[in-house]
């Protein structure tokens, strides 16, 4: 679970991190309000969970408090890199002298954990690693050994880090590590970590990624999960314990096992090439049992996406047996008819392993004019891509 600026704020605040303090509004009044309380200049950013918000017009500083009113009047409501703004946070602005980068992150390609810190930083650091990668410092942590004050001092010695700092990068550095393993944190980025006029080293930007495996550990993450900001049909899925991904295609994946469902997507976006670029919309393992019911609640999530023209349900018999997953396919689709669910769209329907025949035969019989079976993953690929295409 990805955080909000502000809610990564707060988490760097209960840890002991540098941030200056503020507060978040959704009206432009609420905005004005924050301000007058902070007193003097501040800065009003978007918050939305993607970065680059400076680039886009998302981070504005403001003299007062009625500029600060003008200026979330202006972010209220932006579109940044398609998520729209529903809130702004206002704090207290820093004069910032230099600005630098710091993150931990989980490293999986390497199986340990990373800290990457630059003294380049306020940009995005891939492009600072692109340009000068002499200046990205990257400092494997061992799990087992964590981060303290030897560790913080070779990071910040290989970072390159002025010596008028280099104290406070190495408190934040032990205590942002401390956040990272006390939250269950897949990420934490500051960027930037900014020395102002004075000298100061603050965390003006927090970007912190929470591992969901160990929510059970963390009664207080559930709190964070903002709904709103979740896809609606992602949200429905979960409602109905499916495994479902939104994607940007025009055809609709349900399959059972992962696996099996990864290997549909690329197919399908594979065969959809020739067709101008048709694409899967999303990706859905209905999982091993693929009973009518939950056969049923995956079409209905999948048929209630208004881009899907098509869909390919991509099934191989294990344990569940075709012929069980095929009544399956006939039933939901008479239970969707129950539902009052009005179906229109073409189903692509790909049988194989046990009890293959039996399965197909069974769909046959039903002879649902919406659903054509094709037996080869290719096969059905393809005319899946065709049908989203064309329509015929
Ligand atoms: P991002 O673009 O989404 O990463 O948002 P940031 O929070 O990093 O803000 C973008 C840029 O705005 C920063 O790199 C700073 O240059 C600037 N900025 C952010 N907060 C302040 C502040 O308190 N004072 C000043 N002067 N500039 C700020
Ligand atoms: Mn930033």
């Amino acid at each position: 679970m990805d955080l909000y600026e502000y809610q990564g704020r707060e988490l760097f605040a209960r840890h002991g991190l540098p941030v200056l303090g503020g507060g978040v509004a959704e009206t432009p009044g609420a905005a004005r309000a924050i301000a007058e309380r902070l007193g003097g200049r501040v800065v009003v950013k978007a918050q939305v969970k993607v970065g680059g918000r400076g680039k886009a017009g998302g981070v504005k500083l403001a003299d007062t408090a009625e500029e600060a009113q003008a200026r979330a009047a202006d972010i209220l409501g932006m579109d940044i890199k398609g998520h729209t703004v529903h809130q702004v946070m206002i704090t207290t602005t820093a004069d910032i002298a230099e600005e630098y980068y710091f993150s931990y992150l989980l490293d999986r390609a390497n199986r340990t954990f990373l800290c990457i810190a630059s003294v380049a930083g306020g940009m995005e650091i891939e492009q600072v690693a692109h340009e000068a990668p002499e200046k990205v410092a990257k400092v494997l942590i061992d799990a087992t050994k964590g981060v303290n004050d030897a560790t913080a001092r070779e990071i910040v010695a290989k970072g390159g880090f002025p010596a008028e700092v280099a104290d406070q990068v190495v408190d934040i550095a032990v205590k942002l590590w401390q956040a990272f393993v006390a939250e269950d944190a897949t990420l934490v980025e500051v960027n930037p970590l900014a020395k102002t006029g004075d000298g100061t080293v603050l965390c003006l930007d927090a970007k912190v990624t929470l591992d969901a495996n160990a929510d059970f550990r963390h009664p207080d993450h559930a709190a964070r999960a903002d709904q709103a900001a979740d896809d609606p049909l992602e949200q429905a899925a979960k409602a109905r314990d499916l495994n479902y991904v939104k994607l940007d295609g025009e055809v609709g994946i349900i399959g059972n096992g992962a696996g099996l469902v990864m290997s549909t997507l690329d197919v399908v976006a594979y065969a959809g090439e020739a067709y101008g670029g048709v694409k899967p919309a999303n990706f859905l393992d209905i999982g091993g049992g693929a009973s009518a019911e939950v056969m049923a609640n995956g079409l209905e999530i999948v048929l209630s996406d208004p881009a899907v023209k098509s869909i390919f349900v991509n099934v191989f018999g294990g344990i569940t047996a075709c012929d069980a997953v095929a009544n399956g396919i006939v039933s939901a689709l008479d239970l969707l008819k129950q539902r009052g669910e009005d179906v229109t769209k073409p189903l692509v329907v790909r049988l194989d392993g046990n009890n293959a025949e039996e399965g197909r035969r069974i769909l046959d019989s039903a002879a649902n004019p919406l659903v054509e079976r094709v037996d080869t993953m290719d096969g059905a690929a393809q005319r899946v891509a065709e049908l989203a295409a064309t329509g015929v």
